[in-house]
């Protein structure tokens, strides 16, 4: 499944605004200003979780932005975060009280299929973590690091699982709340 199709329909359908961990790292890395460019560019090559004081820190000023521009703009889809226990406790420090979590869409999809659709990606993305000896280092964070988090939130019952192995028009979706 081409996750920013369904995520496209997603904001369409539900009216989420949707906001990319790591495309927020993206644009931050690109920043001529920014004093952390170097340090995210060495991470997202290496496939590791970015500190969260820096991740956290684009997303909030993206929600305070989103929601000071319209206030009925309040329901947020966050791709991609969180991806570690670090993000995690990172978030309940600065969200307490301020944001509750409704539910975690998780992309389920083998890891082969992940790698060929990435290293699909990477012929016209650009990205410097689009080739073979990234994904795999990414694949070992995930498996070390975001996988025991999908984990507790199951237990929590707050998971929707979506079988993104199939094609585009097989994917089937979980209803989700509005
Ligand atoms: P993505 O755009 O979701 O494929 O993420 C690309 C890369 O950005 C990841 O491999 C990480 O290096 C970094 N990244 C994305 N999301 C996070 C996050 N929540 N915390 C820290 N680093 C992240």
């Amino acid at each position: 499944m081409n996750s920013d199709i369904f995520i496209c329909w997603l904001f369409q359908k539900y009216g989420y605004t949707h906001l990319s961990a790591g495309e927020l790292l993206r644009d931050e890395r690109k920043n001529p200003d920014s004093q952390y460019g170097e340090l995210i560019e060495k991470y997202i090559k290496e496939g590791k979780i970015v500190p969260v004081e820096i991740t956290i820190s684009l997303l909030k000023r993206e929600m305070d932005q989103t929601m000071a521009a319209n206030a009925q703009k309040n329901k947020f889809l966050i791709d991609g975060f969180p991806r570690n226990q670090d993000n995690l406790q990172g978030w309940n420090k600065t969200m307490d009280g301020k944001a509750d979590v409704s539910f975690v869409l998780f992309f389920d999809c083998n890891n082969e299929i992940c790698i060929e659709r990435c290293l699909e990606r990477g012929k016209s993305s650009g990205r410097s973590d689009d080739n073979r000896e990234s994904l795999e280092k990414r694949i070992q964070t995930y498996l070390q690091s975001t996988k025991p988090i999908i984990d507790l939130y199951e237990e929590m019952g707050k998971v929707k699982k979506i079988d993104a192995s199939r094609s585009v028009d097989e994917v089937s979706v979980p209803s989700l709340p509005s």
